[in-house]
Parts: structure tokens; sequence; C-alpha cells
């Protein structure tokens, strides 16, 4: 089965609704062309009408970096699913590793967080991925698959079918130092091995693997070119409109 690309930037604590808007316009005109590849961007949340309003029919989706798992009610500072969904969000990322390190996001959190995804009709980027330590001592594989048997616990087929995962190295976050070609498509087929063994067919052939971290131009289209990895999600590289171009480029 072959998988569409599916390229999302995160724009992180950065701009706010006329920098994001600025940023939309030059994306609206550098990627008019695109068909082949699936693109979002994920604002942050006060930057996002901004960008769905200029975005709109496109065909670039907008992104939640995060999400709160509850509804509504007394919870000063949170922004529900619901909420997202209706400013016009498709797709939220759940569980970036600067949410799980500097946020406290647990695993049971995130299995939370999923679920509230789904019930509000957003469609999850699921983020996992090893520190520098648990790489060295040759647990990188073990605790990934760890976060996505702790995340997909609770999941329907159903959902887990909608469901993209982002293998983000932690060491490889912002800090310019990427994982080698080889190294993300050896944890991209170990990520698609687990899910051939705990899910129907369809799941390890349809699912969609973003590779990130200190993606760039430069380095793109070799990890883009591997067999298991079908996208990006991209960090610092996603701020400057011409860079995000020429990555959603390499992946088409
Ligand atoms: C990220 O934030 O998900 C990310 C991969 O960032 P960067 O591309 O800057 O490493």
């Amino acid at each position: 089965m072959s998988r569409r690309p599916f390229i999302a930037g995160n724009w992180k604590m950065n701009l706010g609704p006329r920098d994001a808007d600025t940023l939309a316009v030059a994306l609206k005109r550098l990627l008019a062309d695109n068909t082949a590849t699936d693109i979002a961007v994920a604002p942050p949340y006060v930057s996002i009408p901004a960008v769905v309003a200029r975005l709109r029919h496109t065909g670039i989706a907008v992104a939640a970096q995060d999400l709160d798992p509850l509804k509504s009610g007394a919870f000063t500072g949170a922004v529900a699913g619901e909420m997202l969904a209706q400013a016009g969000c498709s797709h939220v990322i759940v569980g970036h590793s600067e949410r799980r390190k500097l946020f406290g996001d647990t695993d049971d959190i995130v299995a939370a967080k999923l679920a509230a995804a789904y019930r509000a009709g957003l469609r999850p980027i699921l983020c996992v991925g090893e520190t520098l330590a648990e790489r060295d001592s040759g647990q990188a594989r073990s605790v990934v698959t760890n976060q996505l048997a702790a995340a997909l616990v609770d999941l329907s087929l159903h959902q887990v079918l909608k469901l993209t995962i982002a293998y983000e190295p932690i060491w490889a976050i912002g800090t310019g130092r990427t994982a080698s070609p080889a190294q993300a498509q050896e944890m991209h087929a170990a990520i698609r091995a687990w899910l051939a063994e705990h899910y129907p067919r369809e799941v390890p052939a349809s699912l969609r693997l973003q590779y990130g971290g200190s993606v760039k131009p430069g380095n793109a289209s070799a990890l883009l070119a591997q067999p298991d990895i079908d996208g990006a999600l991209v960090g610092g590289a996603a701020l400057n409109a011409e860079s995000f171009r020429d990555i959603v480029a390499a992946a088409s």
C-alpha cells in the first residue's frame, strides 16, 4: 500500500497572530501547487484562528500543539479538543517530548489526551522517542514501543487507523543533531513491526510514520527516501516558509 506523505510543522511557542498570519500568507503562496503531500501546521493556540482563516481552501491543515483531556470546566488556562475543533483545527499533536519533559505529561495523560482528541473529532499526531541515555544504553526500541503500548491501550481499531505516529528521538529535537537515515529507518521499521504484532495488517500497511528531529531542507530527502518514513514533523525549519516548502518538495 502506498502511503501519502505527510509533513507537519510545529511552530512551538513562536509567532503571535500577526506574525503567524505573515508565515501563513507565505506558505499559501509557496505551497499553492502542492498536490502530492498532506501538509499541516501547528501554530500556538492564540494564532490558530488567524492561520485557519488564512489557509482556508488551501489544503493545508491546521493542528494544535496540545490539548487538555477534559471537555470543559474550571481548569484555568486549559484548552479542550472541542474548542480546537470549533476553531478550525483538524489535527492535534499529542505527547510531544517537550510536553512530556517540561509539562509533566505521563503516559497516562498522553493516553487521556489521545482519547480526548478522538472525542473532539481531531486526528492526533502521537509523538514517541527516546532520550540519548536510553539510546546509549540500548533501550531505544523498548522505550518507544512501551510509549506506543501505553498510548494506544484503549483505542479502537477505527481510532488507531486515524493516527499518525511521529518518531522523534529527543536528542535530535532542536539540537541540530539528526538521526541518520539508517537510524531513523531502523526505528520506523521497529514501530511498524510492533503495529503488525498488535493490529490487523491494514494498520502497519496504512499508518503514516513521521520522523522528527532537526529535519532541514538539506537532510529531508535522505530521511524521506527511507521505506518506512512517510513524512516529517518539523520544528525550527517550519518557521521559515522557504525551508518548509523545500521539505514538502523533498517528500513529493
Ligand atoms: C519538534 O519540535 O517536533 C521538532 C522536531 O523540532 P526540530 O525540527 O526543531 O528539531
